[in-house]
């Protein structure tokens, strides 16, 4: 049994005490449930290095081989023996060794190897002169340098030592990385797993964008904003789909659990005659009123063992419901960090409904003078203002307490995606 199921069992039936007086669950409760309700999901995954850019290590990589793997050559030349060379002095070729060649057994006293870049350094030799410092005719080479002992060869373990960390826990992975990694030998690397995410808007009334809209009908937008809003912060989305108030949500829930770590749906859970998801979840989780403007119904259930958190239908809400609710834990999934909450001041009195938590839309001033920023809130309290939310910078929280706030008062805000 998890946190969530524990959580759940206890509370099944969020809305009403014995009096009948509404119990709104408390933002934050609501928000520590939708955390635990992740609890369960796998968190990491081995996937090859070629696709890892940009994802986070889970743990550190060590170096399965010290790198370089073998002394070779940093320059076409003469591999020798650093005492043996000085200006005017005269060696016969011994041999030539190439890139991909296995090492020569070893250098004999008194000769030079001819060496290309990367191959591997005979044994004895502890130099190499660059071509552009020799002259070689009829098997023999003539230097116009004295080598320093290590000149032009790159050790063996010179960059890592076997065993050592390639890269550490929890960096996100730049070709750089890909780079020392593939250096390395290493092949795949255990990242951080994106949570694979499954969207489902339902109601009747929805129709697409571009279609002609006629009697009650009203275009979808949802799902647009779950699956983007996912995805910024850090999912996966492998499954969209809208179901109909009247059929087969279910079916359609069903499907979208087969690849989805967690399922997120919109509509479908107040009080009204047709709440598909409602009336299809109540039973396995807990459904109820919250103490959030917008956004005050909020479910979460198990479908098949999968997590399914249920937000209400208005667009305002919806937003407000990932961002408040959702955003910080699926990030946290992501390994991606939380996004802090600000601070500024109202730029003008409002109103709010005791008991609730309102959170506002609101746009930042452009006073730019240091210390706390003014904000300014904008719309009505419609959550159906989709196209007035649009133009927000964040959000403002005003405490479920509060009824009268005025203009200069501090407040939580919240950065919009
Ligand atoms: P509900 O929570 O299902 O009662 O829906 C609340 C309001 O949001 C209704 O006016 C719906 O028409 C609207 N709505 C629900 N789902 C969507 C959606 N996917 N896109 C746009 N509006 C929606
Ligand atoms: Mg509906």
């Amino acid at each position: 049994m998890t946190v969530a199921d524990r959580f759940m069992s206890r509370r099944t039936r969020g809305g009403a005490d014995y009096s009948g007086r509404v119990i709104r669950r408390p933002v934050a409760e609501h928000r520590a449930a939708v955390g635990a309700h992740l609890a369960g999901i796998r968190r990491t995954e081995k996937v090859p290095v070629a696709v890892t850019l940009g994802r986070v290590t889970a743990r550190p990589v060590h170096a399965p081989y010290s790198l370089p793997l073998f002394d070779n050559s940093a320059m076409d030349g003469f591999a020798v023996r650093a005492s043996e060379v000085r200006p005017g002095v005269v060696l016969p070729v011994s041999g030539r060794v190439f890139a991909g060649d296995a090492a020569p057994e070893s250098l004999p006293a008194g000769s030079a190897t001819a060496i290309m870049t990367g191959a591997p350094l005979p044994r004895g030799a502890d130099a190499v002169v660059p071509v552009e410092q020799t002259v070689e005719t009829d098997g023999r080479v003539r230097f116009e340098s004295s080598p320093e002992p290590g000149a032009f060869v790159r050790s063996a373990g010179d960059d890592v030592r076997a065993g050592a960390r390639v890269v550490d826990a929890r960096v996100t992975l730049t070709p750089r990385h890909l780079g020392a990694l593939a250096a390395s030998g290493v092949a795949a690397v255990e990242v951080i797993r994106r949570p694979t995410v499954a969207v489902i808007s339902t109601g009747s009334e929805l129709i697409r964008p571009g279609c002609e809209p006629s009697g009650g009908q009203i275009f979808e937008s949802n799902s647009l904003v779950l699956t983007s809003l996912a995805a910024e912060h850090g999912a996966q989305v492998v499954y969209v789909a809208a179901a109909r108030d009247d059929g087969d949500f279910d079916t359609i829930l069903t499907a979208a659990c087969l690849d989805a770590d967690l399922v997120l749906t919109s509509g479908g859970i107040s009080m009204g005659e047709r709440e598909p998801v409602r009336q299809t979840l109540g039973e396995y989780g807990w459904f109820g009123p919250t103490a959030m403007q917008p956004g005050g119904p909020q479910g979460l259930a198990l479908w098949h063992g999968t997590p399914v958190i249920c937000f209400p239908g208005n667009p305002v809400s919806v937003i407000v419901s990932f961002e408040v609710l959702l955003r910080d834990h699926l990030r946290e999934l992501a390994g991606l960090p939380p996004i802090p909450c600000g601070r500024a001041r109202l730029g003008r009195d409002v109103t709010s409904v005791r008991g609730k938590t309102q959170f506002l839309r609101g746009v930042l001033g452009d006073d730019e003078s240091p210390g706390v920023p003014v904000v300014e809130p904008i719309g009505g309290p419609g959550s159906h203002l989709a196209v007035t939310a649009a133009a927000a910078d964040l959000l403002i929280e005003i405490d479920a307490d509060v009824t009268h706030a005025a203009a200069g008062t501090e407040v939580t805000t919240w950065p919009l995606t």
